[in-house]
């Protein structure tokens, strides 16, 4: 004999029938079978609804009923031949006029007890195993409905209640035995007590009626149909690449669908697995697939967990206190407490020094256990040996589950590093002896991302996805979309990258879209998005606690060089073109740093330095890796270089400098780079980032700019170079004389830092620098001579963005 149980989603409407009706025919060519239903989809929870609308004296209650009447009827003229429905119509009828009986009891007395809502709900499973017997008889397929309440009886906990297997498998077997039919249907999650009163075997409980039966039959096998096509590596409505579990060991089964997998009720597996009687899970719209086989062996796979589970609404109650250490009988009387409240207690952990106890337990049920802990440790409470109860809210548990895990450490440092990582912070930790789970308590709000992250640890080594928030538009931002749009594929292929841009935004708009945004078309979408407001923005992308978080600052704005604090303590890391921050005073520098490393979190500003070259980075591999910078010596304005090398005489040096402002090498306001004032920023990061506290006030810059250049606007700047010509030619001449070339030059050399402009002679590494190049020098123990020397183009919009490309891709890292 085998055993096919249909879910809600199964026996949904007439069409999903058909399906159902579809399967049981073949199944019957292989062996006599027992099809155990669920209430049509919908239809439990329809129930409740209208009995305690009754409980509450809301007439509309009755409204709900019709529709439930209506609901079957309808399915009924749809699924069954006209001459054949009357008997299953008058039938279903009744049963509904029971149920509005009933209710308006409930009514009247304004009083719903457990037991009245267990007979109420037992309707949908009466009502649906009815309906597919009728069609199964109007396709000629004789059939045996039974009430499963004759079979299994439990006892009176009434919408949860415990069976008695002696009894029960003791029915079970005497009505197989005795009866002559290939295939019976039969009203699963309903039950009887003693008494005879109709008891509910908990919600989804009609895969426990299915298991009983097999159990108690010995069954070859138990199939649950339901609406997706296996177990799955993890919920598939939290994370959009679970993937089915082919083979599961019956414990590791048991253990996922107690943390919450919900395609299998977790009693199910007990009676089976003592049997050894496979499950088999398959998808009712999808019969050709293969399932989940959970059976006694767990497949060896490489990997070494099966899947991830989550449980919401879960409450942390700790009881802590002095008074508990090396006395023995506390946690029997905390969890006898709670017991005596019939509150489960789904997760423990204890602190070895013994100082606290820590339950998880579901939410609803956290105020009766404050109380009644309380009230148990009284007098505890009273000398100070114990403190009230702590309760905690809105949580929820993760679970890694797997059979392999024993013998593989590492695995929980993965877990943890990689929910650090992106910004979930763990409450509680426990990890079962079997060392087949390992759970985390975590906020609710987490976890989609920590399910999400977890599945790409464990399942999806092969992609990473990250996210992507831009902030500026300009020149070096549209470069990047450009450049993010061509390399979407090799990031995905080389580099096992998802990227998305999930929002841009620009002093005027905001775009956003958690799909990622179309790179193609982000102009036009920019128009057409919603005004810019910081705040919002900045909300926006903190609710959306997406995993693997980058935002990027590719604007010239203070305002936004002041809102990397709230990116980096949300765990999402910051890159930044925007020279602001880290040129800004000390204490602010050393806070994002200082955040970054707390929240694991890069911050990364490579291009505020040379930028597409890998200056920083360079200079931090010499000093991670042991060395000691020396002397720093560098050319690092690409737009006095440009203007240094090209400017000969002929064309006015006021003309020079704009032809580079036009090529987009000068930052947005061009007199930053002829002061010199951005070679000052430049050398402070570089000397920062060997752990020098230094402020632009300590740094000398002899600028060779005449003042009066340097007041007013940009307009007048141009103008007042103009006028100042012959200053400037008298610079290149002077050169040019003694062979030589200009080059504005930064040094840090034992602690101090200055600018200016320097006559460079052919020997030099900088004589030979041309265009808008930069180069650094860097003077080490290692390098001590000879420098190491980083050389290249050293301003422009396209060299820029791929500089940040480059910060993002090691961010996301
Ligand atoms: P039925 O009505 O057939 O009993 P359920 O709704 O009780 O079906 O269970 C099936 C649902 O369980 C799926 O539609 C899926 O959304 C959800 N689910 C949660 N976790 C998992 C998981 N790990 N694997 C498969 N399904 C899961
Ligand atoms: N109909 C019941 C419920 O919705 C039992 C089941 O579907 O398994 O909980
Ligand atoms: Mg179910």
């Amino acid at each position: 004999m085998q055993v096919l149980k249909f879910g809600g989603s199964s026996v949904a409407n007439a069409k999903n029938i058909n399906n159902v009706v579809t399967i049981i025919k073949q199944a019957l060519k292989s062996d006599a079978t027992v099809v155990v239903v669920s209430a049509l989809g919908g239809v439990t929870d329809a129930l409740l609804e209208a009995a305690s609308l009754a409980s509450y004296g809301e007439i509309v209650y009755k409204d709900k009923l019709h529709e439930i009447e209506h609901r079957h009827l309808a399915t009924v003229k749809e699924l069954i031949p006209l001459d054949q429905q009357s008997s299953v119509l008058s039938a279903i009828k009744k049963r509904c006029n029971e149920i509005e009986d009933i209710c308006n009891g409930v009514f009247l007395l304004k009083e719903l007890s457990r037991r009245t809502t267990d007979a109420i709900i037992s309707y949908g499973e009466l009502i649906s195993s009815q309906i597919i017997t009728a069609k199964l008889k109007s396709a000629a397929i004789i059939n045996t409905w039974k009430d499963a309440r004759q079979l299994i009886v439990t006892n009176s906990e009434f919408g949860n209640a415990n069976v008695d297997f002696t009894i029960t498998n003791k029915n079970i077997q005497g009505f197989f035995s005795a009866a002559d039919a290939d295939i019976f249907i039969i009203p699963g999650f309903i039950a009887r007590d003693k008494s005879g009163n109709t008891t509910t075997l908990g919600r989804g409980g009609s895969d426990y009626t299915a298991a009983i039966i097999g159990a108690a039959s010995k069954a070859s096998v138990v199939e649950i149909w339901t609406d997706v096509s296996g177990m799955m590596t993890a919920d598939p409505r939290l994370v959009s690449h679970a993937k089915i579990i082919q083979h599961i060991s019956y414990q590791e089964a048991m253990e996922l669908s107690h943390f919450g997998a919900k395609v299998i009720y977790p009693p199910t597996i007990q009676p089976l697995m003592s049997k050894g009687i496979p499950v088999c899970i398959k998808n009712t719209f999808a019969p050709a697939d293969e399932g989940t086989w959970i059976t006694n062996v767990s497949k060896l796979t490489d990997k070494h967990i099966r899947g991830i589970s989550s449980i919401n609404n879960l409450s942390l109650l700790s009881l802590e206190g002095s008074g508990m250490v090396g006395i023995p009988g506390f946690s029997k009387r905390l969890f006898e407490a709670l017991s005596n409240e019939k509150i489960n207690v789904i997760l423990i952990t204890q602190s070895s020094s013994e100082h606290s106890i820590c339950v998880g337990i579901e939410e609803a049920n956290a105020d009766r256990a404050k109380e009644i802990i309380d009230a148990a440790f009284a007098y505890e409470i009273e000398i100070k040996k114990v403190e009230p109860l702590k309760v905690e809210k809105d949580l929820a548990i993760v679970a890694l589950v797997g059979d392999n895990m024993k013998s593989h450490p590492g695995i929980s440092g993965k877990m943890f590093g990689v929910l650090g990582r992106n910004g979930v912070n763990v409450r509680a930790i426990a990890q079962g002896s079997s060392e087949r789970n390992i759970s985390a308590v975590i906020a609710v709000e987490d976890v989609k991302k920590a399910i999400n992250v977890l599945h790409e640890e464990f399942f999806e080594t092969t992609f990473k996805q990250v996210n992507i928030f831009i902030s500026g538009t300009g020149n070096v931002g549209s470069k990047l979309l450009a450049q993010l749009q061509q390399q979407l594929q090799h990031l995905e292929d080389d580099l096992r990258l998802h990227v998305r841009v999930s929002a841009i935004s620009n002093s005027r708009k905001m775009l956003f879209n958690d799909e990622g945004i179309d790179l193609s078309n982000w102009k036009k979408l920019m128009e057409e998005a919603e005004d810019m407001e910081l705040d919002r923005f900045i909300k926006n992308i903190q609710q959306k606690n997406l995993r693997n978080s980058v935002f990027v600052d590719i604007t010239a704005d203070d305002t936004i060089a002041k809102t990397y604090p709230q990116y980096l303590q949300k765990s999402i890391s910051v890159v930044a073109c925007n020279k602001i921050a880290c040129s800004s005073s000390y204490d602010y520098y050393k806070k994002l740093k200082d955040l970054a490393r707390e929240f694991n979190a890069p911050f990364l500003f490579e291009t505020n330095v040379g930028a597409g070259l890998p200056v920083i980075g360079t200079l931090n591999d010499l000093l991670r890796s042991g060395d000691k910078v020396n002397k720093i010596e560098a050319v690092l304005s690409g737009t006095l270089n440009f203007v240094f090398n090209n400017y000969t005489g002929e064309k006015s040096f006021a003309n020079v400098v704009k032809q580079a402002q036009d090529e987009g090498y000068t930052e947005p306001d061009p007199r930053l780079d002829l002061s010199g004032m951005d070679v000052m920023r430049k050398i402070m990061i570089l000397a920062r980032e060997t752990g020098e506290k230094l402020e632009m006030e300590n740094i000398t810059n002899e600028s060779f700019m005449p003042l009066s250049c340097m007041k007013g606007d940009v307009a007048n700047f141009y103008k007042e170079m103009e006028m100042h010509e012959q200053h400037f030619f008298n610079l290149v001449s002077k050169a040019k004389a003694e062979g030589k070339k200009l080059k504005f030059v930064a040094k840090f050399d034992k602690g101090n830092a200055s600018v200016g402009l320097q006559l460079i002679g052919p020997q030099h590494d900088f004589y030979h620098l041309y265009g808008k190049d930069n180069a650094v020098l860097f003077y080490t123990n290692r390098y001590t001579e000879q420098p190491l020397v980083i050389k290249g183009a050293g301003a422009g919009a396209e060299v820029t963005a791929s500089g940040v490309f480059a910060d993002i891709i090691r961010a996301a890292g």
